[in-house]
């Protein structure tokens, strides 16, 4: 499929996991894609792969939590790309902890990243979008929106992007820009490996468990999230917009 011809495409947090996966498969929809990681050196193995699929791609170092970081990695990628017409808002982390051991540095990382981090870039992504009245926003939610012990850090972080979701389609929907979320569950990723190693759990019968509680009875694959983006940035679903896409193997909420 190449729905993605011409289109420039960030996809945040993309140097492993979802994120690289997500712009490898928005990369082969011809997106040229804008790898974005907290360093431009590891950006390298996910831009080194589409350019060797045949893609085109830069990799640009920005943490999405800091507004002058973010403002200067959309002015790079629009004066060297010239537009920004995709936004993945990806890049995630977890600081877990019981609420009365949690830190306000982990309550604040968290919101950090996931969503101050989603506005900046959307305040940023809106500006070529707008003037081009043409755009596609997907948010990285989680199934943890519905409480997870251990994350209420997360859970309001992805809760919160819903909601951000819905407003931010409401306010862009006039100017064909259409925003959604996805919600993964299980992905097996370096993020559930790091859950699976903290709490002194093997990741195989971490797995294991998990897929009994699956009805499609396997955790999800990168590619498997990669592929609802890939759907929700076509014109097949030009007309879905501030919906939340639980992608976890059943259904959720
Ligand atoms: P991952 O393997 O940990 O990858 C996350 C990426 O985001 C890493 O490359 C990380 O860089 C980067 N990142 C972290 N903080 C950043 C910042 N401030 N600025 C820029 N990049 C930053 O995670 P994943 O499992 O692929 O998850 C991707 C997204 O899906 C996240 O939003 C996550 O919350 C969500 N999600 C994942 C699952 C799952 O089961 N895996 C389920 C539901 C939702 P570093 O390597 O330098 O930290």
């Amino acid at each position: 499929m190449t729905h993605l011809s011409g289109k420039v495409a960030v996809v945040t947090g993309a140097a492993r996991g979802i994120g690289a996966a997500t712009a490898r498969r928005l990369a082969e929809d011809g997106a040229t894609v804008a790898v974005v990681d907290l360093d431009e050196a590891q950006t390298k193995g996910t831009v080194d792969a589409i350019l060797g699929a045949g893609g085109s791609a830069i990799g640009v170092a920005c943490d999405v939590s800091s507004e002058e970081a973010v403002i200067a990695a959309a002015d790079q990628i629009r004066s060297e790309a010239g537009s920004i017409d995709v936004l993945v808002n990806n890049a995630g982390l977890l600081r877990d902890n019981l609420v009365f051991k949690m830190s306000l540095a982990d309550w604040d990382t968290v919101m950090g990243v996931h969503l101050r981090g989603s506005f900046l870039w959307a305040r940023e992504a809106q500006k070529t979008m707008v003037a081009n009245r043409w755009g596609k926003i997907v948010n990285l939610s989680s199934t943890s929106a519905l409480g997870n012990r251990g994350q209420t850090n997360y859970s309001a972080a992805k809760a919160g992007l819903q909601g951000f979701t819905k407003a931010l389609a409401i306010e862009l929907g006039p100017f064909n820009i259409n925003v959604n979320a996805v919600a993964p569950g299980f992905i097996e990723t370096e993020m559930t490996r790091a859950t699976a190693a903290r709490t002194g759990v093997d990741f195989e019968e971490m797995k294991k468990r998990g897929e009994q509680a699956i009805p499609l009875r396997r955790v999800g694959r990168p590619e498997d999230i990669a592929g609802v983006v890939s759907a929700l940035c076509s014109e097949d679903t030009s007309y879905v917009s501030g919906q939340v896409i639980y992608v976890a193997g059943g259904p959720k909420a």
